[in-house]
């Protein structure tokens, strides 16, 4: 099956492997009472630990390494008993020790595992290995740019929040693939409550690794590193480009370089940053101000036990519980609030799930996207849009004036009964009345009307329009057609 690169390289394939790094929802630091609060003032969250003056002590942050069990579990990792920090030695100016404290030979945890769903097949990505560091601080640079600029500010707020390193093997085999397994580990991450996940604020980011060897072959080529990925979206233009660059480079007979190359948006190319001779040579070691992390089954299976029902789980259960689509459950259970609401509102209807779930990923996304609202902030209650199908089910209202009533339930937060009322969109239910506009629309557009009595179908579909135009909406489009079938065709 040819990939969905746009590349034409049948005769190769990427092998790809992510590194995600996820800034965790901890109140306070790592290492330090510091708050890890996003765009305060620069350098106001800081203090002598984290910004590694002489003579200070780092102590764990406890729910940091809960975070990480978590994460480690629902990613079906092995979580060790026993691990260590290590210091990872390199000079920045967004690191004011000189080295970052991670976990470099005995990680948190390892082997473990994710359920990918792309391009209609279900793979498995293999989890690597997931540790626990310390984040960076932030340089702010003069004009924008590094190269641009005569100085550069370093804001410290950033230096020790908490991340979590998540490394996958190079198992994903195309872009959209990569792309479908950031959105599976974000919607994880976000079930479980250990990180916001805004790539815009940085609290999520990924490198990539890509090489391209021929089709079939189990030699690995050589990898390229990608870096300033800002979003998904770029992952995935990226790989492709990057794939095309190689598989081109592959098939002319070149040779491809061990290197770290740069996304750039606006010209939608990778450009070379650095050509890397040999691996990078940080000078690990244990950190000596830190005791190694002992990490007890009971720990461990406390925490296992607070895990949340996990979106992959939820999904199996909405198609098999509420007999939706495979496809409705997957978008309904991508976020945990979308899916408590879609279960509350079926709970609330009582009746038929598909007719709800096409309500939420219809009207009620449509207008969440228009208007830029999260799921948390929408205004129309679970049950207030159960009383809304219930209006449409016993007919007070037709299908079309159902669509505006929920608009303005979405905008006002209003319940349908009062928007009905207020409005006086109660579908007509006189048969007399609703006669009595048919007649009036007959006699108005005779020629209309004569071409409905010649047989011409469209003419019928025109008159029951007018009918809808002149009752704003409110009588049922099929009394309408009934009637005017009647009068037109008798017999
Ligand atoms: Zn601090």
């Amino acid at each position: 099956m040819p990939e969905k690169t746009g590349a034409d390289a049948p005769q190769f394939e990427p092998v790809i492997g992510l590194e995600v790094h996820v800034e965790l929802s901890t109140k306070s630091k790592l290492f330090c009472g510091c708050s890890t609060a996003f765009n305060a003032p620069p350098n106001s969250q800081t203090c002598p630990v984290c910004l590694g003056l002489p003579g200070v002590l780092p102590v764990l942050n406890r729910t940091a390494v809960e975070f990480g069990i978590r994460t480690a579990l629902a990613l079906n990792c092995q979580v060790a008993g026993f691990s260590k920090f290590d210091r990872k030695n390199y000079f920045y100016p967004d690191l004011p020790k000189n080295y970052q404290i991670s976990q470099y030979d005995l990680p948190l945890a390892t082997c473990g595992h994710v359920e990918v769903c792309a391009d209609g097949l279900r793979r498995r990505v293999r989890i690597k290995r997931v540790h626990v560091e310390e984040d960076a601080g932030k340089s702010v640079h003069e004009s924008g740019t590094i190269t641009g600029s005569r100085f550069s500010l370093e804001d410290y707020n950033r230096t020790g929040v908490p991340l979590l390193e998540i490394v996958s093997e190079p198992d994903i085999t195309s872009p959209s693939e990569a792309y479908a397994y950031l959105s599976t580990l974000k919607s994880i991450l976000r079930y479980l409550d250990v990180s916001d996940c805004k790539m815009e604020e940085g609290s999520l980011r990924c490198d990539a690794n890509i090489s391209v060897r021929p089709k079939g072959s189990c030699v690995l080529g050589t990898p390229v590193e990608l870096k300033n990925l800002n979003s998904f979206r770029a992952v995935e233009k990226a790989l492709a480009y990057e794939y095309r660059r190689q598989a081109e480079a592959l098939a002319r007979g070149e040779r491809i370089e061990r290197e770290t190359r740069h996304w750039d948006e606006s010209r939608q190319v990778t450009v070379v940053m650095r050509r890397k001779e040999e691996a990078d040579d940080y000078r690990y070691f244990p950190d000596p101000d830190l005791v190694p992390l002992q990490i007890d089954e009971e720990w461990v299976e406390a925490v296992r036990g607070t895990l949340p029902e996990l979106p992959g789980d939820r999904r199996e259960r909405f198609a098999r519980e509420y007999g939706i689509p495979e496809y409705d459950a997957a978008i309904l259970t991508e976020s945990k609030d979308l899916a408590d609401y879609f279960e509350a509102a079926v709970e609330a209807y009582g009746k038929d799930a598909k007719t709800v779930s096409n309500w939420v990923m219809g009207e009620l996304a449509r207008l969440m996207n228009a208007t830029d609202t999260e799921i948390r902030r929408v205004r129309v209650a679970p049950c207030a849009l159960a009383a809304m199908l219930r209006m449409m089910d016993d007919g007070t209202i037709s299908g079309k004036i159902a669509k505006t009533v929920f608009e303005e339930m979405f905008c006002t937060g209003k319940e349908p009964e009062r928007i009905v009322t207020e409005r006086g969109l109660v579908q007509i239910a006189d048969e007399d009345e609703l006669a009595r506009i048919v007649d009036e629309v007959v006699a108005e557009n005779r020629d209309a009307a004569d071409g409905v009595r010649a047989g011409n179908d469209r003419a019928i579909g025109f008159l029951v329009g007018q009918v809808m135009k002149k009752t704003h909406g409110r009588a049922n489009p099929q009394a309408v057609n009934r009637l005017l079938r009647e009068r037109l065709l008798p017999g």
